[in-house]
């Protein structure tokens, strides 16, 4: 028997503006008194809600039971840009055969998510503005070109189809003269996070019990079962699934090795017609910076333009008051200098939501314990990651095998981080030298 106590529960300052845009949530189902389930996966993300709708496939008669801290889309998961993303090109000055096969393991990891997702959009008719349409990695600065020039190439490498784009045509698709060039990739989605998470959430198969605003603060692991203590509730279980990403070392499971960093997102209102012809007439589309300390933006479905950049060391999985001011004022910049006409409009919605990374990107998945699987560490990048991790370790639990599987449980571990102080002044460093480099990208 081991007893462990959460110091550190997920509590968001903001809210995530997707979700806010969807209007009142149905009422949420909080734990209290006792039940015994089956399976109790804890985490509703991408990873969480995946791991428990493919448990529920593959086990129709066990009872599941799936716990967050909060409003499932209002979570880290329902915080991010919206990009369901296949390739992540990850230009190096040496690209190896190693590096090829990495790559190619990669993108048949991430498609799955993409398939997954899609497969569950349909299954459920779920409303979240799924669109395929590719995504623009994109650059405004010389530095970034060559970055891109390296990025085509290693795509031409890996046999992925994709499309260089001039500043014109940037401009013709984001209506801003503000890049300098593209590459276009067309097997990524775009789709609103929270709209998803959320509306999967409310149809997720009869075999699962959903409970939201219910926070795990003490977790008991037995021998045959596994005791998840809340303020007013407990759930005992034989088989439990962390998929709580950047708080898995709170459930005693590599306790050094996660950095919880945040980044921060903005959503103006839907654009006026006027608005949006002084904007350049953007449609839907969807760009990423070369260099990920620069500013992702969208066009939404609805008329509106997403930005993010900016992230800053959450030692306390908080998000600092500091940050957020510093964060805010990056998103106005952004959206000053790609859409001077209309960027007194400001924002509607800004929020932060937390990332979990690991020193070396190394990832957890698999068995941590009798009866406890586990997956972490998307990295920064967990739609489509989120969703094959999630599905996987509900397979693998469930005693399948595969080549994800193969991939995952060979994946490098992550390596322990360096005490809170060094982390904060290393990750501190890290930050501003990379926002200073990508400055023009911002
Ligand atoms: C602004 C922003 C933009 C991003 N954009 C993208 C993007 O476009 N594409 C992309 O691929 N990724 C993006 N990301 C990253 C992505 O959001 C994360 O990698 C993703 O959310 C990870 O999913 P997850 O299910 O692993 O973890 P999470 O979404 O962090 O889910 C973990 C869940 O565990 C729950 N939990 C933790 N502790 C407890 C507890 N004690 N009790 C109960 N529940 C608990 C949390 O409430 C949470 O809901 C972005 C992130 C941010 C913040």
């Amino acid at each position: 028997m081991r007893n462990v106590q959460i110091g550190h529960i997920p509590r968001e300052q903001t809210e995530s503006g997707w979700f806010a845009t969807l209007g009142d949530a149905p009422p949420a189902r909080e734990l209290e008194g006792t039940g015994h389930y089956d399976w109790l996966v804890v985490g509703g993300g991408w990873m969480g809600l995946h791991a428990a709708h493919r448990l529920a496939d593959l086990r129709p008669n066990d009872r599941i039971a799936l716990v967050d801290a909060g409003r499932i889309g209002n979570n880290a998961a329902g915080r991010c840009a919206g990009f369901a993303l296949d390739v992540i090109p990850r230009p190096a000055k040496r690209y190896t055969a190693l590096d090829v096969e990495r790559d190619l393991e990669e993108i048949h990891v991430n498609r799955e998510g993409i398939d997954y997702i899609r497969e569950c959009i349909r299954r459920h008719d779920i409303h979240c503005d799924w669109n395929q349409q590719g995504k623009i990695h994109a650059t405004a600065s010389p530095a970034g070109r060559r970055r891109l020039q390296s990025v085509a190439a290693i795509l031409g490498r890996l046999g992925e189809d994709c499309g260089w784009l001039d500043a014109r045509a940037m401009r013709e698709i984001t209506g801003t003269a503000f890049y300098d060039c593209g590459v276009y990739t067309p097997g990524a989605a775009l789709l609103q996070p929270a709209a998803y998470l959320r509306e999967l959430a409310l149809k997720l198969p009869d075999n699962i019990t959903v409970f939201e605003n219910s926070p795990i603060r003490e977790v008991e692991y037995g021998i045959d079962e596994h005791c998840c203590r809340t303020q007013r509730g407990a759930i005992v279980a034989g088989q439990l699934l962390l998929a709580t990403n950047a708080f898995l070392p709170q459930f005693g499971f590599y306790r050094r090795h996660s950095i919880p960093v945040y980044t921060y997102a903005s959503l103006t209102r839907p654009l006026s017609e006027s608005e949006l012809r002084d904007a350049g007439h953007p449609a839907e589309f969807g760009v990423v910076p070369v260099n990920r300390f620069g500013t992702t933006l969208r066009r939404t479905a609805d008329n509106r333009l997403f930005v993010r950049n900016f992230f800053a060391y959450a030692p306390r999985y908080r998000s600092m008051p500091s940050a957020f001011t510093k964060a805010i004022r990056h998103h106005h910049h952004a959206l000053a200098r790609r859409y001077p006409a209309i960027a007194s409009i400001g924002f509607e919605h800004s929020w932060g939501g937390i990332l979990g990374l690991s020193a070396n990107g190394g990832m957890v998945f698999g068995r941590m314990a009798k009866g406890v699987y586990a997956t972490s560490l998307c990295n920064g990048v967990g739609v489509a990651r989120g969703a094959t991790f999630g599905k996987a370790l509900a397979e693998y639990a469930c005693g399948a095998s595969s080549r994800t599987i193969e991939i995952l449980r060979n994946r490098q571990a992550p390596t322990r981080r360096w005490p809170n102080a060094i982390t904060r002044f290393g990750v501190g460093c890290v930050t501003t030298w990379r926002l200073y480099q990508a400055r023009e990208e911002i």
